[in-house]
């Protein structure tokens, strides 16, 4: 029955309005609209087919199919309860391996979230069969298997490799860098985080024995909750000591994180700065298969590469036997190291370079007077200064790979010169000097290979390849900030991702709906 509306009724002249149907203007000499009315106060039963619930080429099924598979026996390993035995009855690690990857491809990473979706999204659902599943159960899962983890991605590799997706053939390698779980005002110096690590253990102090007496739910999380900051504050003060030394200059200014301390301030692509890990991705160049993770602490790619090639090995068996880099890779370090394990490396020689541009741009120094003005006679081993002053060689410099001779002018000559102020005007006790670089072979035939016309084309595919698996993970599964803390459980969210974005390229490759149901 309609109630004319209490509101309505206390305005005269507006119950024919709150009687009559919205926008329904009815006939001049006809009745009221008839329409069909909607009754939520209803009690029904539905039938529901869960095999039905979401269709046969739907990618759940296929990462259903996948993880059936896989060898899980390390997840399997720690269930302690047995069939035929009174107990409480786990899920299986093959659902919750299947729900992970699920949820990542569709950009969820919340367990919380997972939980919610499985009461209510038809995938979720057929996963796990209506069953509705504690986030707690998800939230640990994630994070208890980090071997067992490293195994399932190795396996899906040689599912990948056995169906001939990955051939090692050239293998692009490049880092990005994801935000961490903390704030960048989160940062405190040492004498900071004494004081609040004080603070907290008097807090936790004043909670007394936890043996004693059985909190509350709320009050046990609110323990656990300060323990674990606690904890973290410890761990900030130990990572202030690593930062202070690995920097070495400004020590005062080491500043670790209270959110999250093994994480690092680091430049972002944007040109900004925020707290962060660098995660190193090798990728297949054939299919765009992610062969290799890793995640540093260092905002520099220098020193990842020798790692990077000895993860991709670890997983496969057997190197690529060619690697692209960008120029943040190509050290001498790594160019040599390439060259002793047989490795093609192609990348720009950005180093080296540096080191000779850098005679250019000296403060001062006319254009004329830059170093590539300056000749060099190889049978005399001499250069020859625009003014023709003779430069005798007058020292080297050993580094990895590369000697760097110096050749100098006459103090005397230099003092006399009418160019003096154009080509070393900061110079008063010596003449102008030169630096001639002689790399070691392999890092001639590096620099060699990267003038032909080849080197430079496979070069430019670099950029295509090896960033597209760092966008697919940024954009599509969603990790552009991590939710998990500290090195170890970031790295288990970075294979969890990549082995998210594998499977998602085997479907697109390989998977053909029906054809696995053997493996259901
Ligand atoms: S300043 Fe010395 S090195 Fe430079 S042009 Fe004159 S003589 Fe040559």
């Amino acid at each position: 029955m309609n109630q004319p509306h209490p509101s309505t009724e206390a305005l005269p002249g507006l119950e024919s309005l709150a009687a009559a149907p919205p926008s329904s203007p009815a006939p001049a000499g006809a009745g009221r609209p008839r329409v069909q009315p909607v009754d939520r106060s209803q009690l029904t039963w539905q039938m529901l087919d869960v095999e039905r619930l979401i269709e046969p080429e739907h990618p759940a099924r296929a990462i259903w199919e996948l993880v059936g598979r896989l060898k899980l026996d390390g997840f399997y390993a720690p269930i302690e309860a047995v069939e035929g035995v009174a107990g409480r009855t786990p899920w299986d690690p093959r659902l919750l391996v299947s729900l992970w990857i699920y949820a990542y491809s569709r950009g969820i990473s919340s367990a919380r979230e997972i939980a919610r979706r499985c009461t209510y999204e038809p995938a979720f659902q057929w996963l796990c069969g209506l069953g509705e599943i504690n986030h707690h159960t998800l939230s640990d899962f994630r994070v208890d298997h980090d071997a067992s983890l490293r195994e399932l991605f190795v396996q899906v590799l040689g599912v990948l490799s056995a169906e001939g997706w990955v051939s090692l053939e050239r293998v692009m390698h490049d880092g990005t860098r994801i935000k961490a779980c903390a704030g960048a005002d989160s940062f405190r110096r040492e004498g900071r985080l004494q004081e609040h690590l004080e603070a907290a253990r008097q807090q936790v102090e004043a909670m007394g024995d936890p043996r004693q007496e059985e909190p509350s739910r709320k009050g046990a999380a609110q323990e656990r909750a300060l323990r674990e900051r606690k904890q973290r504050l410890e761990q900030a003060l130990e990572e202030v000591q690593k930062v202070r030394e690995a920097k070495r200059e400004d020590k005062e200014q080491a500043r670790a994180s209270e959110s999250d301390p093994q994480a690092r301030i680091m430049k972002q692509s944007d040109g900004g700065y925020a707290p962060s890990y660098n995660v190193q991705l090798s990728t297949d160049a054939a299919h765009k298969i992610i062969v290799g993770t890793g995640v540093t602490q260092s905002g520099s790619d220098y020193g990842q590469l020798i790692g990077a090639v000895a993860r991709v090995e670890a997983n496969l068996g057997r190197k690529p036997c060619q690697v692209v880099v960008d120029g943040g890779f190509t050290t001498r370090e790594n160019i040599m190291s390439m060259a002793e394990q047989r490795i093609d490396l192609v990348g720009s020689l950005a180093e080296v370079n540096q080191r000779i541009a850098g005679q250019k741009g000296k403060r001062g120094v006319s254009e004329a007077f830059y170093t590539d003005k300056f000749n060099y006679d190889e049978k005399e081993d001499v250069y020859l200064c625009p003014a023709g002053t003779v430069m005798k060689h007058h020292g080297r410099d050993f580094r990895l790979g590369v000697i760097f001779h110096q050749y100098r002018a006459p103090t005397g000559q230099c003092r006399a010169c009418a160019f003096q102020s154009q080509c070393c005007p900061g110079n008063v006790h010596h003449g102008r000097s030169v630096i001639r670089a002689e790399r070691a072979p392999a890092l001639q035939q590096f620099a060699q290979r990267m003038q032909t016309e080849e080197g430079k084309a496979i070069y430019r595919q670099r950029g295509a390849v090896a960033e597209f698996p760092n966008a697919w993970i940024k954009e599509k599964l969603g990790l552009r900030q991590f939710r998990l803390r500290g090195l170890a459980k970031v790295l288990l969210e970075v294979l969890w991702a990549a082995m998210t974005y594998n499977i998602q390229q085997w479907i697109r490759l390989s998977w053909r709906p029906g054809l696995g149901a053997a493996n259901n």
